[in-house]
């Protein structure tokens, strides 16, 4: 093999015992069709399963597999953004490595890149086997994120997707330790564009998304890219106060000018009620960019490497 490497493809595990082997075999088929150099960069996310023991064993005999050890579970996000400290291509790949994302479609991916096209990534058209609520919670998650964010964040897009040497170098400057590598790679730019594809069925296993996680992926989504949330709980805030006026102005009105008294103690329960959980709502949003300030200004590193596996010795790689 030769010095420099055309591909790296990144491959995140969290517990994929059950597929890792059809996954590192459909990608060695499509990588090794492709007649160009690669190498196959596993980060195990602190799994608790054998999956990263499978992976260290393929790594003896062939010299394209690269494992990245965490000592624990950092996260999806985390996991993908090791494979990319360390991946030394000139083209860098993600995928998910329960084979809902086709491996064959990187084909495609490399045509568009050659094209000249720095960052190609994969839309899905259609999600097959997975549950009403997921597709259901999913399609709201990239919809709610399209709306509450300035910059572009193309919907039903997941981080399955090829990038230029250029954009991750720039990636990798980014420090945040709430990391939405989808909207951070919009918010770079370069020239991009998309591939439809319909989604498949997971191989085996389950899903590593539970709805918490989706929700706080969601969050870092909205939190790093915008502060909506913070202007609208504002303007909510003079509508709920201003309609406060409004209405003390008919209770006085009413007072003074009639004889009729206002019953009230109902009325004032609910309005209580109501008022006092805009202002939580409205404490919990602070909280949440709040609590990502704090997060970063800790400075902790992103993930703690356990070993890796397969590197030469100086692919040490420096977060800026
Ligand atoms: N994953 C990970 N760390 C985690 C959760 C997930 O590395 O904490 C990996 C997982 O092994 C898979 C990818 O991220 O390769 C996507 O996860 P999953 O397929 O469970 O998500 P879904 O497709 O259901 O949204
Ligand atoms: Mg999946």
């Amino acid at each position: 093999m030769g010095d420099t490497i055309q591909y790296s493809v990144i491959i995140p595990m969290y517990n994929e015992e059950a597929v890792i082997q059809e996954t590192y075999r459909r990608l060695k088929k499509v990588l090794s069709m492709t007649g160009e150099t690669y190498e196959l960069l596993f980060v195990n996310d602190g799994s608790r399963d054998r999956c990263a023991d499978i992976i260290r064993e393929y790594g003896c005999w062939d010299e394209t597999v690269k494992l990245i050890d965490f000592s624990r579970n950092f996260g999806h996000q985390i996991a993908i953004t090791a494979g990319m400290d360390y991946a030394s291509g000139s083209a860098v790949i993600i995928i998910d490595a329960d084979l809902q994302d086709p491996p064959e479609l990187i084909f495609d991916m490399i045509a568009k890149w050659k094209e000249g096209f720095e960052v190609v990534y994969a839309q899905r058209v259609k999600r097959k086997g997975e549950t009403l609520f997921k597709k259901w919670s999913a399609s709201l998650f990239y919809r709610v994120l399209r709306a509450s964010t300035e910059i572009a964040i193309p919907v039903d897009t997941g981080d399955f997707r090829l990038m230029d040497r250029k954009v991750v170098s720039e990636l990798k400057k980014l420090p945040e330790n709430n990391r939405f590598v989808r909207g951070l790679v919009s918010w770079i730019g370069f020239r991009q564009t998309a591939i439809e594809y319909e989604r498949d069925e997971r191989l085996a296993g389950e899903t590593k998304y539970p709805l918490k996680r989706m929700v706080k992926l969601c969050l870092d989504g909205i939190t790093s890219f915008s502060i909506k949330p913070l202007k609208i709980s504002g303007y909510l805030g003079a509508l709920l106060s201003g309609s406060g006026f409004i209405y003390l102005f008919y209770v006085l009105y009413m007072a003074l000018f009639t004889d009729q008294t206002l019953r009230g103690w109902a009325s004032l329960v609910s309005v209580m009620l109501i008022f006092n959980g805009c202002v939580l709502l409205m404490l919990g949003i602070l909280g949440e960019y709040i609590g990502r300030i704090y997060d970063e200004t800790k400075g902790r590193p992103l993930y703690i490497v356990r070993d890796v596996h397969g590197m030469k010795n100086g692919e040490k790689p420096v977060r800026k």
